[in-house]
């Protein structure tokens, strides 16, 4: 049975209007229970706001604001100039278009005003359904070449005639790529959890199967369709990322040695772009830390993939780092970022090469090595890399000393790493997908500051500028982000570390993130001058950690009635790398404040 798109349509309008995620979890429980199993996986993908995972590399939409408007105009039978107005005056083309259908019905049969013209509605027209409007859009985002402008238009203008006012409002939103409705993956896991698995208490199975398959909208139909159980049975697949596991962070040798079991691999962390390689036969893709697909920036490491990635089928884990292409020494992230940003390819990997430093591996002909202890999964890394001197294996030494830890972090960054990435060898030091624990712990370089570390926050406002910077954004709320509630719990605000480019390009990188409103996920007492959906990730570093009454991030819990925020907070660099998701937690800030506490006792008590 087809799924009528007024259901979905009601929904997205609740959903809009909430701010609360309990009350999105139970719109959201209402919308699966009425969405028939088949469908399910285009609901989720309209929920996230899109048509496919990124990684499938599958052409977006490509509707702008302009066909948008022409097929609107074509639908309605008004000029182009009508819309234009409309969606002037109420902000978006879709508030324009559900007003103008809805006068349109008003004005059936009463051929006065601005709408005289338009024809009369005649019969009942059919129900638009889910799969239509999704297969509809589909096509139009697969419509390429000569002629696919007009198809593209055609076929928008189809759609919103057959729909009713607000279906035709969500269906603009969507074009638009403003259907933020600040319902994030862990929400519609828990919602899932709770239709399909009878308690919020199975959502850890439901995550772990999008853990392996980044693909919330088949594993929400393997679940319809299948059973909860089913999902015990998703493995990794070539050409399918897998969310990365995820490290701790700590500064002291002894105390890492510790918590990873005594004996570690520690490796160099190398400053570059984390990459997924995925290998079947002759063809090779590579996924980012945000599993999106970049083989096609990096021709390269899929020829150095090809060649020396000894088995038919792999998945394997590894840094591309940029090199000096004369000594072969170590380069900074900023400068591989350079090389993404270039749109001439081939000419980028001339002036900028790579080379990969190779770290796990997560699957091999037919072999799931996820839950295999981490020695094994090496044992499988050194057999299936043959390598070279631009595809390698990280610099690794194995020890329970802490000292030679402290000695091979320091050499690590005298040849220009970050630090130590310190891996726990133990028999349950499985490879945890999606997931940030103390098997994996990262040691790295401070920046000269008191605080231990940087951190990762989410822009979720912004600030006007004074002065010179008068009418231009001159510093940015930032939070948290907090995985239990799915919210972004502010921080601190940050006004300083910029360079005058950055200050130029915050403007246009804000813009389609702002919003009047506060976001729904987003969880600040504090008043920004504009709100901005969670979408930017920052490196930020500061004096110290501090409690604060105004900020949100870990309210209550080292003291009643204050927040932890950073003193002194300055800007580092962005992180396009990061979802906002992958931010620094407001768990790992209270685990910095709590080690920051100790040090200033353990200080206090050596002067004494
Ligand atoms: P950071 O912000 O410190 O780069 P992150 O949040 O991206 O970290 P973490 O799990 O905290 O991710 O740190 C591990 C990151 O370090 C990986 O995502 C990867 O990009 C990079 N890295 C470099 N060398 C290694 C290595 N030998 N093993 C694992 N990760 C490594």
């Amino acid at each position: 049975m087809p799924m009528p798109f007024k259901i979905l349509a009601d929904i997205l309008e609740k959903l809009e209007r909430t701010t609360s995620r309990t009350q999105m979890i139970l719109y959201l429980v209402e919308l699966f229970k009425k969405t028939p199993p088949e469908t399910i996986d285009k609901v989720i993908y309209i929920l996230q706001g899109k048509l496919w995972p990124e990684w499938k590399g599958l052409p977006e939409l490509g509707v702008g604001e302009k066909s948008l408007t022409k097929a609107a105009a074509i639908a309605l039978h008004v000029s182009e100039h009508v819309v234009e107005q409309l969606a002037k005056k109420y902000g978006d083309v879709g508030k324009a278009i559900e007003y103008l259908k809805r006068e349109k019905d008003r004005e059936v049969g009463k051929p006065v005003g601005l709408l005289a013209f338009m024809p009369k509605k005649t019969g009942a027209a059919e129900e638009l359904t889910v799969e239509k409007v999704y297969d509809t859009m589909a096509r139009i985002a697969l419509a390429t070449g000569e002629g696919s402008r007009d198809l593209k238009i055609k076929l928008l203008a189809s759609l919103l005639t057959e729909a009713s006012p607000k279906e035709a409002k969500y269906i603009a939103r969507f074009v638009e790529g403003r259907l933020r409705l600040g319902v994030g993956d862990a929400t519609i896991m828990e919602a899932l959890a709770l239709v399909f698995g009878g308690s919020a208490a199975k959502r850890p199975i439901i995550e772990r199967a999008y853990n392996l398959r980044a693909d919330l909208g088949i594993v929400a139909k393997i679940l319809a369709t299948q059973g909860i159980d089913a999902l015990k049975n998703v493995h990794p697949e070539v050409g399918i990322p897998i969310r990365p596991m995820l490290a701790e962070r700590l500064n002291n040798p002894v105390e890492i040695l510790k918590k990873v079991g005594g004996k570690a691999i520690v490796e160099y962390k190398y400053d570059g772009e984390r990459a997924q390689i995925h290998k079947k036969g002759d063809q090779v893709w590579i996924f980012s830390r945000r599993l999106e697909n970049i083989t096609h920036m990096y021709p390269d490491v899929v020829e150095m993939a090809k060649k020396y990635l000894k088995a038919n089928e792999a998945i394997v884990e590894g840094e591309i780092v940029a090199i000096d292409p004369e000594t072969g020494e170590l380069r900074p992230f900023q400068i591989l970022m350079h090389r993404r940003r270039k749109h001439d390819v081939l000419q980028a990997m001339k002036e900028i090469p790579v080379a990969v430093y190779l770290f796990d591996i997560l699957y091999c002909d037919g072999e799931d090595l996820t839950l295999k202890p981490l020695p094994m999964r090496r044992k499988y890394l050194e057999d299936v890399v043959e390598q070279t001197e631009r595809w390698r294996i990280a610099e690794n030494i194995v020890t329970d000393d802490p000292d030679m830890l402290e000695k091979f972090f320091l050499k690590a960054i005298e040849d220009g790493a970050e630090g130590v990435m310190v891996k726990a060898i133990h028999d349950r030091s499985i490879y945890q997908a999606g997931a940030r624990g103390w098997l994996w712990i990262k040691y790295k370089r401070d920046y000269k500051s008191e605080m231990m570390d940087t951190v990762d926050l989410v822009v979720i406002g912004a600030f006007y500028g004074k002065g010179r910077r008068g009418g231009k954004f001159g510093a940015l709320l930032m939070a948290a982000y907090d995985p239990d509630t799915d919210t972004f719990k502010s921080v601190c605000k940050v006004g300083s570390g910029f360079t005058d480019e950055d200050l130029e390009r915050l403007d246009d990188m804000l813009k389609p993130y702002i919003r009047q409103t506060k976001p729904p996920r987003v969880d600040s007492t504090m008043r920004p001058d504009v709100w901005v959906e969670p979408a930017l990730v920052a490196e930020i570093m500061g004096a110290e950690l501090t409690l604060s009454p105004i900020h949100t991030c870990c309210y209550g819990w080292a003291k009643s009635g204050a927040g932890i925020s950073i003193r002194f907070p300055r800007f580092i660099r962005w992180r396009p790398d990061k979802r906002p998701e992958d931010a620094t937690t407001t768990k790992e800030l209270f685990e910095m404040y709590k080690r920051q506490l100790r040090k200033v006792e353990e200080a206090k008590s050596a002067s004494k």
